[in-house]
């Protein structure tokens, strides 16, 4: 598990977190180049490559040679994965500019002391322990976000915590208006819309930005660099709000019920769609995960049930509509048994019941239960 904490950098400190970090870019920057002129690097050829730089130059020689290795292996990871998966472009060259500072150190290059990071060539950080750690830390990873504030990402171990005791099942289905509707009302987790709410304060800062010289030509302009700090915080403002909201409901949902079937929603970020829809697709993205995560940790039975069908399929009966439903139809009727509910709790229902017959999408039900689908019923 990871614990993140916020560091104070002093100046000093800071100016040495970010030379630290233009050293590993050059490294990552050369082992990039390396590979595209036509060898492909391994950890070994690296290696040798990093103690020769390292004995011709001083400017790599100041910096700590545990997150310089650190580097390069994370990069040769990047590699590997980027032949493993089809379609994957090989690693990039960091840019200046463009990258966020973050570093890697394992249990040789940093310690804890006087509730301060030490890190290699004196360098030593306070900490905001905003909670303390369940363990000594196995590695660090020291990164800037884009307002400038710094970041400890300690990999620690916990024991997992016993959820309680509970035969309690439920369904949920994710949408636009309602983030997550479970099959009972109590636990449905409503769209609060933070990104949007701060939708206005964001497009001014934006426009804002395409006023001032954003730097494609000459330098960045002070007033270009404010307003992008502003669009970045509201941002960041709107994202922590969405997180905090998922992990109360999520903590909920899991402590309650020892099965849960969800629906297996794709966030789709079409070009065409529009900002709400945008934002609700991450709300949802980021209520699924923390749901996933928390329900797994705890032991829990999670079940990803297909979206297709859900909302057309009676959750009592399991008849299927012959029509989808329109998107503005908010309620559901089955013309089979005459079951009426919302539009969204129907789905829900459903998608518990796939789960409950221990399936994981409506298709294999309805053929494990021919009589009761294929549009003949026999109420
Ligand atoms: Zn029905």
């Amino acid at each position: 598990m990871r614990y993140n904490y916020r560091l104070r950098p002093g100046a000093q400190a800071g100016r040495a977190l970010l030379t630290e970090w233009h050293r590993c870019r050059f490294l990552w920057n050369e082992a990039v180049h390396q590979q595209k002129s036509g060898s492909r690097p391994d950890l070994k050829k690296l290696g040798k490559l990093l103690t020769e730089a390292r004995r011709s130059s001083q400017w790599l020689r100041n910096g700590s040679q545990n997150v310089q290795q650190q580097m390069l292996r994370t990069y040769m990871q990047a590699l590997a994965h980027s032949f493993k998966v089809k379609g994957r472009g090989r690693p990039k060259v960091k840019a200046r500019k463009k990258t966020l500072p973050s570093l890697e150190y394992t249990t040789r290059g940093f310690s804890i002391r006087d509730s301060r990071l030490v890190l290699p060539k004196g360098v030593t950080i306070p900490v905001v322990w905003s909670r303390s750690l369940p363990s000594e830390p196995a590695s660090v990873r020291v990164f800037q976000d884009l307002l400038g504030h710094w970041y400890a990402s300690f990999v620690v171990q916990r024991d997992t915590e016993p959820a309680p005791d509970t035969d309690g099942v439920v369904g949920v289905d994710w949408g636009v208006t309602t983030t997550a509707t479970a099959t009972d009302e109590a636990h449905d987790l409503p769209y609060l819309g933070h990104r949007q709410r701060c939708a206005a304060e964001l497009a001014k800062a934006q426009r804002r930005m395409s006023r001032r010289r954003s730097g494609k030509r000459g330098p960045q302009s002070n007033g270009y660099q404010r307003a992008k700090r502003d669009a970045a915080r509201l941002h960041k403002k709107a994202a922590r709000q969405t997180q905090h909201d998922s992990r109360v409901w999520a903590k909920q949902m899991v402590d309650g019920h020892q099965l849960l079937a969800v629906e297996d929603f794709k966030p789709k970020f079409l070009a065409k769609s529009t900002m709400a829809r945008k934002a609700a697709d991450s709300a949802i993205g980021a209520a699924k995960r923390e749901l996933i995560d928390r329900g797994l940790r705890a032991g829990r039975k999670v079940v990803l049930v297909k979206p297709a069908y859900t909302t057309m399929t009676c959750s009592s009966c399991f008849a299927r509509a012959k029509q989808q439903l329109e998107l503005d139809e908010r309620t559901f009727l089955c013309h089979c048994c005459g079951y009426t509910d919302s539009r969204d709790r129907n789905a829900a229902k459903t998608i518990l019941a796939v789960a409950e017959r221990g399936h994981t999408s409506v298709d294999d039900v309805r053929h494990v239960h021919p009589s009761s689908g294929s549009g003949v019923c026999a109420v």
